[in-house]
């Protein structure tokens, strides 16, 4: 299993989301708690979801 940190809350996760919360060509991966609070953001855009295990 693999693990990543999220970019905002530095906690590790084994399920991220890339998102973009900013304008611009960064993505961050943010886990699920962070990724609810920056949906609100007008720049908020979604690029999947990493998963560090299969099932
Ligand atoms: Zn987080």
């Amino acid at each position: 299993m693999k693990t990543k940190i999220c970019a905002l809350c530095q906690k590790e996760e084994t399920t991220l989301y890339r998102v973009q919360t900013t304008k611009g060509k960064v993505w961050i991966f943010v886990c699920a708690e962070c990724c609810n609070e920056v949906k609100s953001k007008p720049d908020y855009r979604y690029g999947g979801t990493w998963k560090g295990y299969r099932h």
